[in-house]
């Protein structure tokens, strides 16, 4: 059967970083909520000028379109033995979306990795973060600095502070998570499926603890 993961966490947590690695470690195809509203957002689509509207604020794009987003991008052929979710599920009614859109396709979700670090490390590390333009991998000026200041070491594009990384927005995004998505929690953990880590390791402690994870 296919394999789902969900990474569960605030933003700033590391579930980016984390998703990427683990992608290239398991083969599974890495799907970014975000990075996906970000690329319709580049390429200005009606769907990236709405999603643009509540990024800026920190607030959540509304359910019934970040469910047809995921919906298409789960169909494609790199998702056929599952994906790692990054961002996606963010509120229950996007949780039960999921759990059945996987049931149609034959898939489930297998393990949560929930990834939690204080306020004040998601706030130093969102506010310090660099992304690259083209691939969304992402760096921090003092963690996890570039080889060369403003270049991606993978891709050698541009790098960039997200709009959505400045301080105000930074509070209202960690305030929307624990309003809308940390009701995930207990949903997974119900289900047998969560596994904590704690995301304040460095990142290497952090994929090994994902990789131990997984194998549970
Ligand atoms: P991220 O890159 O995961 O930090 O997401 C950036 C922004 O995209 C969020 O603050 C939301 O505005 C929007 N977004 C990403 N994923 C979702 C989701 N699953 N549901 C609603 N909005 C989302």
């Amino acid at each position: 059967m296919a394999t789902f993961i969900v990474l569960l966490g605030p933003p700033g947590v590391g579930k980016g970083t984390q998703a990427k690695l683990l992608s290239e470690r398991t083969g599974l195809a890495h799907i970014s909520s975000g990075d996906l509203f970000r690329e319709n957002l580049k390429n200005q689509t009606e769907l990236g000028k709405l999603a643009q509207s509540y990024m800026s604020k920190g607030e959540l794009v509304p359910d019934d379109v970040t469910i047809a987003m995921i919906r298409d991008r789960l169909t494609r052929a790199d998702c056929q033995a599952g994906a790692i979710l990054d961002g996606f599920p963010r509120t229950t009614a996007q949780a039960d979306a999921l759990d059945r859109m996987l049931s149609e396709l034959g898939g489930a979700v297998t393990k949560v990795p929930y990834v939690t670090a204080p306020d004040a490390v998601l706030i130093e590390r969102l506010s310090g973060r660099w992304t690259c333009r083209t691939n969304g991998h992402v760096f921090h000026e003092k963690n996890n600095p570039p080889k060369k200041t403003g270049v991606c070491d993978f891709d050698g594009s541009e790098l960039y502070q997200r709009d959505d990384d400045t301080s105000e927005t930074v509070i209202r995004r960690i305030q929307v998570y624990f309003e809308q998505t940390a009701p995930l929690i207990a949903y997974y953990r119900q289900q047998g499926k969560l596994v904590e880590i704690d995301g304040t390791q460095n990142i290497q402690k952090v994929t090994q603890a994902f990789m131990s994870a997984l194998k549970s």
